[in-house]
């Protein structure tokens, strides 16, 4: 066996970049995962799964499935995106950026939708960037410099299991050499989770009533004053929040989908970004959403530079258009505006809501996957491709928007293409279809 370092974690947003793997000599067994939390580690050991899909399958009329070709599988995907009117393109967030792009130039060529899971947890911030910008840091100077730590809305203690101990709770940093103890953190949450059991502050919050609790802070911050409660919360403690906050020396806000996807979603963000200007009135203070899949801050990146919006991408008129709630995968699949669907690197199946799904299940549709997951139950073809960040390497960007080289450490089963291979073989058969050079 051998010991490859420095090895990334392909699952969360974290993307932890200080894993160990013991591998076979021949590079065909994962034997053991070191540093990684108990869900990046499950990633790693999933791709050796003795039940592992490693041919597509194809569903008949009669949604039996039988096993088919790879030029089967590359034949139907091609025909069924440049035939389509509007296919939609969906995913992106679970792999590598070059994957990504080979994806858009299919899109283009097709005049598809390509949209990515911000569509249904972050796209809501990405619209309040755009309204108000973003004072924004790197996980390095969180763990360097930051003493004052906000998590709204989210629960790193399970959806990002290394956060706390890596960046923004318990590491010694330059400027923080006493870890946790120097720190101070705040936690909004309607629910008591297992991270608001550790904070210093837990604001147990109305549901859905963060609008006016941001408000509140921003008041507090101010030193104005405040009614006797906010969204549930008693003055006494929003004051002693703010000034918690006003005395600490770099105020980090992390948030999730417990604030972008609740009440008032795109104009809480606008209100978090503008408490992070009024806190620098005061001190440094900087905020970064919580992205969940490992690449979805990639997938904002990769569509912004290649068409200039982070999401919910129409190109069917030839030209990029986006409007979000208009343009977004959820309203096009229920309002039956798309003819055909195509998912990478996502899960719609589990997260979209049923009407949605039960378009996926209607129309003609492919799931490029290397796990079985609701929506390669519900798609017409699965192509089960290899792990990326596994089993080939690939560009991926961190939540604070710094890319990060992940590392192939396995080999994939004889015959299992990567996602780039296969979008390689569906671009030059659609440009065969489509007539273009
Ligand atoms: Fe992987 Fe996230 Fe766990 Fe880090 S915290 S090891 S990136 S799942």
């Amino acid at each position: 066996s051998k010991i490859i370092t420095d090895v990334v974690c392909p699952f969360c947003g974290t993307l932890c970049d200080d894993l160990e793997v013991k591998v076979s000599d021949d590079g065909s067994k994962i034997e053991e995962v070191y540093n990684a939390c108990v869900i990046g580690t499950e990633k790693f050991l999933h791709s050796q799964a003795t039940d592992r899909l490693t041919v597509p399958m194809k569903k008949d009329d009669a949604g039996e499935w039988h096993e088919t070709s790879m030029n089967d599988a590359v034949e139907y995907t091609a025909q069924m995106l440049a035939n389509a009117k509007k296919p939609l393109m969906y995913g992106w967030s679970s792999t590598s950026c070059e994957a990504q792009s080979i994806g858009h130039e299919i899109a283009e060529l097709c005049g598809a939708v390509v949209d990515n899971t911000a569509t249904v947890c972050h796209g809501t911030t990405l619209i309040a960037v755009q309204d108000v910008g973003v004072p924004s840091c790197t996980l390095g100077e969180v763990k360097n410099r930051a003493d004052r730590i906000i998590f709204w809305g989210c629960n790193p203690a399970h959806a990002h299991p290394r956060h706390m101990s890596r960046y923004s709770i318990f590491p010694r940093g330059f400027f923080t050499g006493k870890g946790h103890k120097a720190r101070k953190m705040i936690v909004v949450d309607p629910r008591k989770t297992d991270t608001a059991g550790m904070a210093d502050i837990h604001m147990q919050i109305e549901q859905g009533r963060d609008y006016e609790l941001l408000s509140a802070l921003r008041v507090a911050v101010r030193g104005a004053p405040l009614p006797e409660t906010v969204a549930g919360i008693p003055r006494e403690i929003i004051q002693d929040a703010a000034d918690t906050l006003k005395s600490g020396r770099f105020v980090v806000i992390f948030f999730g989908m417990g604030v972008t996807q609740s009440l008032s979603k795109n104009h809480n963000i606008d209100m978090a970004i503008m408490l992070t200007k009024d806190l620098n009135e005061h001190t440094k203070a900087a905020i970064m959403p919580m992205r969940g899949h490992y690449n979805v801050t990639g997938s904002g990146e990769v569509m912004g530079w290649q068409f200039g919006y982070p999401f919910s991408i129409d190109l069917s008129r030839g030209f990029a258009r986006y409007n979000p709630g208009d343009s977004s995968s959820n309203d096009l699949l229920r309002r039956g505006e798309v003819d055909a669907v195509f998912v990478l690197g996502s899960d719609p199946g589990a997260h979209f809501p049923f009407s949605s799904v039960k378009k996926i299940w209607d129309l003609p549709s492919v799931c490029v996957e290397p796990h079985y997951t609701p929506t390669t139950a519900v798609s017409k073809l699965h192509v089960p491709v290899a792990f990326v960040g596994v089993e080939v390497g690939g560009c991926a960007y961190r939540m604070d928007a710094v890319p990060i080289h992940c590392r192939k450490v396995a080999e994939p089963p004889e015959g299992v293409l990567t996602d780039e291979e296969f979008l390689k073989l569906v671009l030059a058969r659609v440009k065969e279809i489509k007539g273009v050079a």
